[in-house]
C-alpha cells in the first residue's frame, strides 16, 4: 500500500540517509532512511529501515520503539518528540542482528507560549479516578501491527482552533508542569464529531463511569502505535471494539469533564506520546 500522508515531509526535506553496516565486516548494508533529521518539540521522526534480518531494534532518548513491517518489506517507526524534550542533539540507535548504526537527530524548540488557565473551584477539585487514568493509559499504549490509516487525516469538526497543541500550562497560577496534549476546536454543543482516520474504537468512557477529567471520551486505534482521542463529548455514538471509517460520526461536541466551554479536544498519540495533530491534516 502506498502511503501518501508523509509526502509533504519527503518533498520539503528530502534528506535521506543510507548508512553502511560496519560490525559484520561484509558488504551487507543496513539502510536507514529518515525524512528529516531535525524536528521540533511535539513533532515526530519518520524512520525506515531496509535490508535487515527481521525486525530492527530502535532506541531514542533511552526509549525503545517497536518497528512495523510495511508492504514493501521495509520496517518503519514514527518516533515522537515529546513536547517538553530539551532542545539539542540526540542519538538514534538502530540495530539489526550484529549490525548497529547511530545517527544524530536534532530537536528544535517549538516556542509555544505559556497558557494561564483559571478553573472555578468545583472543576479545579476534579481529579482523574484510577479507572480513568488506567484505562486511558492502556489505550494510548496500544501498538497493533496493522496500519489502518492512509492519506491525509480529517479534522474531526469544522470549527476554528481555539487552543494550539503544545502550549505550556499553568492552572490557577500554579507551576508550569504540563502542556496541552491536543488541539481545541470550537464548536457548539451537539455538533457531530468524526473519526480523523480509519481505525478501531478501543475505548469509550463516560463521566458516569468515572471519566471526570476528560469527560465523555472516545479513543481510536489507527494501527502501528498511532492513536486519536476525542474528549469532553456530550454524547458518544461509537461502540467499543467496532471498526470505524475515516469521517464516520463517533459522538457530539460537549463540555463534560474539565472544560470551560463546549469544544472538542482532539489529540494524536504515537507510542503513548502526544504529538501535534496539525501534522496529519492537509
Ligand atoms: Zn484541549
Amino acid at each position: 500500500m502506498k502511503i501518501t500522508i508523509f509526502n509533504p515531509f519527503i518533498l520539503f526535506c528530502a534528506l535521506s540517509m543510507t548508512l553502511i553496516g560496519r560490525a559484520d565486516g561484509a558488504s551487507e548494508k543496513l539502510h536507514v532512511r529518515i525524512t528529516d533529521t531535525t524536528r521540533q518539540q511535539g513533532e515526530f521522526f519518520t524512520i525506515t529501515v531496509t535490508n535487515t534480518t527481521g525486525e530492527p531494534s530502535l532506541q531514542f532518548l533511552d526509549h525503545p520503539y517497536r518497528m512495523f513491517r510495511q508492504s514493501d518489506g521495509s520496517w518503519r517507526a514514527l518516533v515522537p518528540v515529546e513536547n517538553l524534550t530539551v532542545p539539542g542533539s540526540y542519538t538514534l540507535l538502530v540495530r539489526s542482528g550484529e549490525r548497529e548504526e547511530t545517527i544524530s537527530l536534532t530537536v528544535e524548540p517549538n516556542n509555544r507560549a505559556i497558557q494561564h488557565i483559571t478553573l472555578d473551584s468545583s472543576r479545579a477539585k476534579l481529579k482523574a479516578t484510577e479507572l480513568e487514568k488506567s484505562r486511558v493509559k492502556a489505550a494510548l499504549q496500544t501498538q497493533s501491527p496493522e496500519q489502518l490509516f492512509s492519506g491525509n487525516f480529517l479534522r474531526p469538526v469544522d470549527g476554528p482552533t481555539s487552543s494550539l497543541f503544545g502550549l505550556k500550562r499553568s492552572y490557577n497560577d500554579g507551576p508550569v508542569d504540563s502542556y496541552h496534549k491536543g488541539l481545541d476546536i470550537d464548536e457548539p454543543e451537539g455538533a457531530a464529531v468524526k473519526s480523523t482516520a480509519k481505525g478501531r474504537v478501543i475505548l469509550t468512557g463516560t463521566v458516569g463511569e468515572g471519566f471526570q477529567v476528560n469527560g465523555n471520551t472516545v479513543i481510536i486505534d489507527h494501527g502501528q502505535a498511532l492513536i486519536s482521542v476525542y474528549l469532553h463529548l456530550s454524547a458518544i455514538t461509537a461502540k467499543e471494539g467496532e471498526a470505524i471509517e475515516a469521517g464516520e460520526i463517533i459522538g457530539a461536541v460537549g463540555q463534560t469533564g474539565i472544560s470551560t466551554a463546549p469544544h472538542l479536544h482532539w489529540g494524536i498519540y504515537l507510542y503513548g506520546t502526544s504529538v501535534n495533530p496539525e501534522l496529519f491534516v492537509k
